[in-house]
């Protein structure tokens, strides 16, 4: 099959990784292709909760975190982008000694980072927050701590891509990439063959699939999260709430919904392509959410959906180039992607163009760690 496309920058995949990937890439360079399998935007980038928060990150996740952040706030209210980011602050809660002694310890490790973390219990916790239940015992609020609207960034994105002269494909599956010199060959099943100079795969849960033909074999398993959106309601909480051990996640939005998750499993999984709710899980998930927030008791949840996590055993994303493929790049396995997907982008950008990175100590995400 004769080659029918020249591309700079293909990048497989239109989630935030891959969108914030050519975003942050037709700055500086022109012919960057987006090829999606599906429609963009419509596996976990439009499934997750919107949270974007720094103080619920792994310490080795912390400064991508921050660094993502920035990068939130800057595509919002610099460059216009309407991604429904906003930094509201966030709660870390804690209910019962145990769980009050692990966030004390997670909160003196986190002390010398700047955070600006604050520690809240009894009359001053009520103070802060007078809609939190009485089975929360404490709680660290970080002001870094974000929410966004995936419904709302990922058409955001995307628009911002073709604006700055990106071409933006859904219903394209690539099927085979093929190093070849200083270039990659890449078939699909809808734009025959394209070379390109640069390959980012940025598929998430498929990553491990494409790059396994390359000899590669990531580790990454895939969890299968529920998450739940009520209806909409008058004032219930104005911060995010994550718990300690992980297992809630929490926000109300402008238009009035509240978005619950944590995490909770359902059924299913990738290998067999299923995603199903589990309900005793979500039982557990939406009576831990009302006892945080005792007035969501009075609130009907509208509808409850499963999606896919891909996850590196690290919690670290994979960043960079294949081992021995140095036009071939990988961006995915973080725990909390969504949150870290401006940062994936930008740093991945900025390794293709042989710039300075923004970040320091990225040699933990090389993919070459896995093997
Ligand atoms: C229910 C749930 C809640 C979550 N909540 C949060 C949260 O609150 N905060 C947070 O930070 N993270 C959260 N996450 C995790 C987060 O959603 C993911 O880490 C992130 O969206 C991954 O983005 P991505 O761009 O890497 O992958 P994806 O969004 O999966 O995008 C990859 C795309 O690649 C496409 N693709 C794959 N193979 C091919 C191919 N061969 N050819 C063309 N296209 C291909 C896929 O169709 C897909 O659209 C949550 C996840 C779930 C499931």
């Amino acid at each position: 099959m004769s080659v029918t496309t020249e591309a700079d920058v293909l990048v497989i995949g239109g989630g935030i990784v891959g969108l914030c990937s050519a975003y942050f890439l037709l700055k500086e360079r022109s012919r960057v292709f987006v090829l999606e399998q599906n429609e963009i935007w419509s596996d976990s980038s439009g499934a997750n909760a919107g949270t974007v928060a720094v103080q619920n990150k792994t310490s080795g996740l912390q400064p991508l975190a921050l660094m993502s952040v920035d990068l939130w706030r800057q595509m919002q209210n610099d460059e216009q982008l309407d991604l429904g980011f906003r930094q509201v602050g966030g709660l870390r809660i804690a209910m019962g000694g145990d769980q009050v002694r692990e966030l004390q310890q997670g909160w003196s490790a986190q002390a010398e980072q700047e955070l600006s973390l604050r520690w809240l219990e009894h009359g001053e916790l009520r103070r802060f927050a007078p809609w939190i239940g009485r089975d929360v015992n404490a709680a660290v609020y970080c002001p870094a701590d974000s929410q966004s609207i995936p419904l709302k960034a990922g058409p955001a994105l995307r628009k911002a891509v073709e604006q700055l002269g990106g071409c933006v494909q859904s219903g394209t599956t690539v099927i085979d990439i093929e190093p070849s010199g200083d270039s990659v060959l890449v078939t699909t099943d809808q734009a025959g063959r394209i070379r390109c100079r640069h390959l980012v795969v940025a598929a998430g849960p498929w990553t491990k699939g494409l790059v396994r033909d390359l000899g590669v074999d990531l580790p990454i398993s895939v969890d299968v999260n529920m998450l739940s959106i009520t209806e909409p309601v008058g004032f219930l909480m104005d911060r995010v709430i994550t718990h300690v051990s992980g297992i809630l996640s929490l926000k109300q939005y402008p238009n009035g919904t509240c978005m619950i998750g944590g995490g909770w499993q359902g059924q299913g999984g990738f290998d067999t392509n299923t995603k199903e709710l589990d309900y005793q899980n979500l039982i557990h998930n939406i009576r831990l959410a009302a006892s945080v927030v005792p007035d969501l008791r009075n609130v009907n949840l509208v509808r409850s959906w499963a999606g896919f996590e891909p996850v590196m055993p690290d919690a670290l994303p994979c960043l960079g180039c294949l081992p021995g493929e140095p036009n071939i790049w990988i961006a995915t396995g973080a725990r909390g992607g969504y949150s870290l997907g401006p940062a994936q982008g930008k740093l991945i950008s900025e390794m293709i163009l042989g710039k300075g990175l923004s970040l320091e100590g990225t040699a933990v995400f090389d993919p070459g760690r896995a093997f």
